[in-house]
């Protein structure tokens, strides 16, 4: 019987615009009978969806869809024979809980499929010209959550200092004001060029650069979801952007 069942579908949507999703993405989203998406996901991108769409956001601070809810409601449409799509912004094992999911469907007999996005820590950022790593610059990046949440050990920011590697902070602007004060605590120059990146590839995109120690205000100014960038990196982007459309704010302006 379980021959029958198709394998339910973890498909990362890329950051916004619907042409940074991948062909196969693409594939799965018209051919989904039922698609879960999470916030955060272009409204271009589910208007690709042609059947049921059901919105099972968990934005932080928000009232949220439980993850046991969402876990029974992908059993329970799985079994039923359809085609099921989870769909999350960006790539689904990036700060997505996509490796719980995958655990839980795969705990409760069903199989899975992983369909890579590009990440917005990545991708968000190339979009107004920052490359996370440039042999001129930094040599490695790291992708890091500012808001660690429960069960999620907070990161090692006086590690982080000294590693010499971009950082891109994922959810990083409600906190952003304690993770720059661990930083320069641990030595890391109030001068470091930084960058805050709004709503990357999306209508919304803006940007804005200036140094370590003003990122916070940065960041209070562009708002989430947005990410930080921390490194010589930073000082490469443009100041205009190199995506369209885009309302790029000036330097410290
Ligand atoms: N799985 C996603 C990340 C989910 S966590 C990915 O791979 O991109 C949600 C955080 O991602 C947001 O708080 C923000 O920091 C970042 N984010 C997602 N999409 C973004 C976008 N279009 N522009 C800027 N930041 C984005």
């Amino acid at each position: 019987m379980n021959k029958e069942l198709h394998p339910v579908s973890l498909v990362g949507a890329g950051p916004g615009d619907p042409e940074l999703l991948t062909v196969r993405a693409l594939k799965r989203i018209e051919a989904a009978d039922v698609v879960l998406a999470d916030d955060l996901i272009d409204a271009r991108v589910l208007a690709l969806v042609k059947g049921r769409l059901l919105r099972v956001g968990k934005r932080g601070g928000c009232i949220s869809t439980d993850q046991g809810f969402i876990h029974a409601l992908m059993l329970r449409e799985a079994r039923a024979g359809h085609r099921v799509v989870r769909l999350k912004g960006g790539d689904p094992f990036v700060f997505g809980r996509g490796g719980e999911e995958v655990t839980a469907l795969r705990a409760a007999g069903l199989e899975v499929e992983v369909v890579s996005g590009l990440t917005s820590g990545i991708a968000g950022v190339a979009a107004v010209g920052i490359p996370v790593t440039d042999r001129r610059a930094s040599p490695g990046v790291v992708l890091v959550t500012g808001h660690p949440g429960e069960g999620c050990a907070e990161p090692d920011w006086a590690l982080l200092a000294r590693c010499g590697l971009t950082l891109v902070v994922y959810m990083g602007v409600a906190r952003c004001a304690h993770i720059v004060q661990q930083l320069q605590a641990a030595g890391l120059p109030a001068q470091t060029p930084a960058a805050v990146v709004h709503a990357a590839h999306t209508e919304h995109q803006r940007h804005a650069v200036g140094t370590l120690a003003e990122l916070p205000e940065l960041a209070l100014r562009l708002g989430s979801p947005a990410l930080l960038v921390i490194g010589a990196v930073a000082a490469l982007a443009d100041a205009v952007a190199l995506a369209a459309p885009v309302r790029a704010l000036a330097l410290r302006g």
